[in-house]
Formats: C-alpha cells, structure tokens, sequence
C-alpha cells in the first residue's frame, strides 16, 4: 500500500489484486475490516481485468497497490503487462511477497512512473527472509533507477488510517481541502468495486463498478457532488488546509524536477 510517499497532485487509480494481504502488517494496516466487508470474488482474474481495462481511460496512471500486497495475486506480472500493453502508465508498491526469482527478473522490464519498495521493519511487516527474497530485492536495486523505500519502523509516521478504519475515536475536524477531490485517486477492487480512495479501508465508500458501467461515468459521478465530503474526510490527514496543501505540493514539484534534472545530467 502507499504509505507515507502518495502524490496527490494527479489523478490515477490505484488497482487491488486481491482481498486479505497475507503479509499482515496489522500494527498499521486494518486487513481484518476490510476482509470481513468485502464481498464477491476476491483474486483479480485476467478475464475481469480485461473487461475493466477496457472501461478505464488509456491515459489514466494505474498503481498495482490498493488494499493488497500485489503479488499475493500469482497473476500480477500478467496483469501489469496487460495495463502496460493498454498504455497505461504504472506504477507499483510493492513488498515482494510471494514473488518469485522470474517473476521479479520479469517485473523489472517495465518501466515505472513509480516503484516503492516496501521493506521489512523489524516488527510489523513479517515476511520470510528467504534467498530467494534478498536475490529479488537485489534484482529491485540492481534495475530500477528510480526505486523509492517505505519502511514501517520507529521513524515511520502512520496516517492513522487504521484507527480510522478499526472506529477508535479519532477526533473530527472541519474539511478544508484535499486535492483528491479535483484529482481523484479511486482504488479499484477485484469484483469491480470503485472505492473513494487509499484511506477507504473499510470499503465504506463505493463510488461505482467498472465491470458494468465506465471510469469516466464514476468520475463524472464523483465530480458532481461538487465536494460534498465524506465522513472519512473528517478524519483524514489528507484533509489539509489549502495553503499547507499547496506547500507540499510545491515541495514534491521541486523533489520532481531535481530528480529529472540529475537523470538528464547522467545521461
Ligand atoms: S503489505 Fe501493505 S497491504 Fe499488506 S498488510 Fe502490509 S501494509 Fe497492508
Ligand atoms: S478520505 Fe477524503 S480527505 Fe481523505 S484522502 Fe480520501 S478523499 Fe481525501
């Protein structure tokens, strides 16, 4: 999932490959809410995710995270290849669980607006530190440029999304603004679901379903309601004020340009 390095400044729709990660990060990730909410098919299938392609804009970003660990679906390299085939940018978070050496070797071909490597922290992210694991997080290093780290240790900051979603009292607070309402950011389950956005864990906000009707006619649906906000959004750290909302996005502009600036001098 997105922890901690999520752009809001453009639209993109972040993909779910499956319901129920097996990497359980409980301390901050609220897995049981979401699974115990969910219902339908819960593995992204290659038929499925034809059909949604096919209602999804070819410029739309797609972000193989969500609700999910990715490769806990044994399809996610077919599945990245066919949004990659579309013409989709992508993007990936990824903590390599339950990849193998070939998928990975295969994975690194693409090219990725985004590749987030999620490490282990010591606590809550427990995954096996098999050969076969360190191999693929080298591979990771070894191959993709642009790579940026996500570590859940005593330095991460959580968004407090799983107090939010678990329903421990979380103080509300008056919306002032977020930029997912001008650039949405919907997160997409595998039975179709469209979900507001990545705090939306406990599946409580269902815009729509991409295995009957199109992306642009739940955005379109979204947009109409002219920023009425959900009760989420009274809980939500994204919920800034716009001048605060603006600094960080100046901040992540500069972080943008410096980095496409040492790319073109290396090059
Ligand atoms: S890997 Fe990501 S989605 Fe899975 S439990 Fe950990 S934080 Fe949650
Ligand atoms: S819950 Fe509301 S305020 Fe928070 S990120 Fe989602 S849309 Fe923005």
């Amino acid at each position: 999932m997105s922890f901690g390095v999520g752009d809001t400044s453009y639209e993109f729709m972040e993909i779910t490959t499956k319901i129920g990660c097996p990497v359980n990060c409980l301390d901050y990730c609220p897995q049981e809410v979401t699974t115990s909410r969910y219902s339908g098919k819960r593995t992204l299938s290659i038929k499925d995710w034809e059909i949604m392609l096919n209602r999804i804009p070819k410029t739309l970003p797609l972000v193989f995270s969500g609700f999910c660990e990715p490769f806990a679906n044994d399809k996610l390299v077919d599945l990245v290849d066919m949004a990659h085939k579309a013409g989709h940018p992508i993007s990936i978070f990824t903590t390599l669980y339950n990849a193998s050496r070939i998928d990975v070797e295969k994975l690194v071909k693409y090219q990725f607006l985004v590749f987030c490597l999620h490490l282990p922290d010591g606590k809550a992210m427990k995954i096996p530190l098999s050969q076969e694991y360190k191999d693929n997080v080298f591979t990771v290093l070894y191959n993709v440029r642009n790579v940026s780290f996500c570590i859940m240790n005593d330095r991460f900051k959580s968004l407090n999304r799983e107090n939010i979603t678990r329903g421990i009292s979380i103080k509300p607070k008056r919306f002032r603004f977020c930029y997912k309402f001008d650039n949405p950011q919907f997160t997409l389950l595998p039975n179709g679901d469209v979900s507001l956005c990545c705090m939306d864990f406990g599946l409580s906000n269902i815009l729509g379903n991409l295995l009957t009707e199109n992306y642009v006619d739940v955005k379109r649906r979204f947009l109409a309601r002219k920023r009425t906000t959900f009760k989420l959004c009274s809980q939500c750290s994204y919920n800034l004020s716009p001048l605060r909302a603006l600094v960080d996005s100046v901040n992540r502009q500069n972080e943008k340009h410096f980095h496409l600036f040492q790319s073109s001098v290396r090059s």
